[in-house]
């Protein structure tokens, strides 16, 4: 904690009780609070995550191969390890590859 010399009204007011800068900003976090959830589409369709599904899969990963985070797809936890699971399996039984070259 660091005290500060209140020199006058202004400088107070400024710096804040425990330093800190209390000017009032906009929080870069709430911009982003009424943006559309991204919903599960194993969830809202009900569809079972299957390894033989090759053309369901394959829209969870890029072009390279590489899986989607649940961050970008909106997938839930739950089926997102499924996922994942699901795509290495295809992968080992080669119908899905582990890179693209
Ligand atoms: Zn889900």
């Amino acid at each position: 904690m660091v005290f500060v010399k209140k020199k006058s009204m202004s400088q107070s007011q400024k710096i804040g009780v425990n330093g800190i800068n209390t000017k009032p900003y906009i929080n870069k976090f709430k911009k982003n609070l009424h943006i559309k959830r991204k919903i599960c589409k194993f969830c809202a369709d009900k569809i079972v995550v299957d390894y033989k599904n090759i053309s369901l899969l394959r829209t969870f990963m890029t072009e390279k191969g590489k899986i989607f985070s649940s961050r970008i797809t909106g997938t839930c936890t739950k089926h997102q390890r499924k996922l994942t699971i699901a795509i290495k399996r295809a992968r080992v039984l080669a119908l899905l590859p582990f890179t693209n070259n």
